[in-house]
């Protein structure tokens, strides 16, 4: 039996925003949905941040608490604290921290994650740690390796840093019976280095159970025979895989580099060929189970609901917990709370950090809801969608008590 889930009740999604906060969401997803006024956040934002107009505190409680739980770790407990324990949706702290270039900020960003590994470890909400690969090493010498690029001396110890810093995450969670982590996908010319690191952590962290989790853009074209080439592989050297699938957040930087360097882009030449390949990853995933565990990170509603369905079809328990959903705070709470509500595993990246190095973060938030206008406008529908709910609900309140 096909087991429909119901996205639109908003009285779940919204449940833990008050009036307040559900109104502000209205104008902020508006903002963000209108393509003149976030081309020139970026500018006016940086311009700002320059003169030292004084821009922090505003930004933080505005589109700061939107998209990110707090500045530090502590700040962010109240909200996973919350979701948790009202409404069993997940969090996984992702120190949201871009663009850095030194071996210091690497560390002290490493560092940063072994915090949140410690905070993480015993807490049941918190089942996932995640980091980028750029954040622990420098963009440029992830591109060298991808190009397969002689390194010198002095590029072969930052590389082997970088190496050391990833595996002493992944031990760290290793040698605990329930902590994941996750590593993201990135730009396509700088992805063979981190696919590298992730499949030598995969072949050293998942003998026994999935440690480790790689994340595959099925935006690209060709990582669908990525994945099967990764089942191969882990089922030759007797290891299991963790994958992340989405579909991939840097579509027009991708279009714009390929056409610049005129080769041939890796994206889907249009949105129904992503979906397609989308599809065809979540049904890989489902068929190698004994393989590969499966974190769908999406916003798409057919698509969680093909999941659900495969799921059913296999009599795969909705707890499994080889299977999660996951969003991004501050969006798609409308799947995340109602997945969680119908006892699937939920759990939604929660991006913290100091304000001013999160506004990279949330600028690249705003730009990429912006390009991909449906997530926007689907997020804004619900979110009217409630506040008419409140209105009617307080409206038939009055009239009660009038008429009583
Ligand atoms: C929990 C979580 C973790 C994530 N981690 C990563 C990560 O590690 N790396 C990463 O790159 N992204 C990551 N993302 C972002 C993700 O890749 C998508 O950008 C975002 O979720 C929007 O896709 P969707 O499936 O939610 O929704 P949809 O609205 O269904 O799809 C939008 C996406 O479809 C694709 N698309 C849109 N138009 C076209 C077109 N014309 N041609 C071809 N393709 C098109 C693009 O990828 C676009 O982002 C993550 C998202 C979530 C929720």
């Amino acid at each position: 039996m096909r087991h429909k889930l119901n996205f639109e009740d908003t009285k779940i999604a919204f449940s833990l925003k008050s009036n307040k906060e559900v109104k502000w969401a209205n104008v902020l997803f508006t903002i963000i949905g209108n393509r003149q006024l976030t081309a020139v956040a970026r500018p006016i934002t940086m311009f700002l941040l320059f003169i030292r107009f004084p821009i922090i505190p505003i930004l933080k409680r505005t589109v700061f608490k939107q998209f990110c739980g707090g500045e530090s770790i502590l700040e962010c407990k109240p909200v996973i604290t919350n979701m948790f324990n009202k409404k069993k949706v997940c969090s996984i702290l992702d120190y949201s921290i871009e663009g850095k270039e030194s071996e210091e900020q690497f560390n002290f960003t490493l560092n940063i994650i072994l915090k949140t590994f410690d905070f993480a470890k015993s807490l049941e909400a918190t089942p996932f740690l995640v980091f980028k690969g750029t954040g622990l090493g420098r963009f440029g010498i992830f591109e060298k390796v991808s190009k397969k690029e002689a390194l010198n001396a002095r590029e072969r110890e930052e590389w082997e840093n970088i190496e050391a810093r990833f595996d002493k995450i992944c031990k760290q969670c290793s040698q605990t019976p329930n902590i994941k982590v996750m590593i993201d996908a990135e730009e396509s010319w700088i992805q063979p280095a981190i696919d590298g690191l992730a499949e030598k952590m995969m072949s050293k962290y998942n003998k026994n159970r999935v440690v480790v989790f790689n994340t595959v853009q099925l935006y690209r074209w060709d990582r669908l025979e990525y994945l099967k080439m990764l089942n191969q592989k882990a089922n030759k050297e007797n290891h299991l895989v963790g994958i992340k699938l989405v579909r991939g957040a840097y579509m027009e930087k991708e279009r714009e580099r390929a056409a610049k360097k005129h080769y041939q882009s890796p994206i889907c030449n249009n949105k129904q060929a992503t979906d397609e390949n989308f599809n065809k990853g979540v049904y890989y995933c489902l068929q190698n189970l004994n393989v590969f565990e499966l974190f769908l990170g999406t916003h798409n509603e057919l698509s969680s609901q093909l999941l659900v369905d495969l799921m059913n079809k296999a009599e795969i328990r909705h707890n499994d917990n080889r299977i999660w959903f996951g969003q991004l705070y501050g969006m798609g709470d409308h799947l995340s709370f109602n997945l969680a509500d119908m006892g699937y595993n939920t759990a939604k990246y929660l991006p913290f950090g100091p304000v001013k190095e999160v506004i990279p973060y949330l600028l690249r938030r705003a730009e990429e809801n912006t390009s991909v206008g449906a997530q926007t406008s689907r997020e804004l529908y619900l979110i009217k969608k409630e506040i008419a709910r409140r209105n009617k609900s307080t409206n038939n309140y009055m009239a009660d008590r009038i008429l009583s």
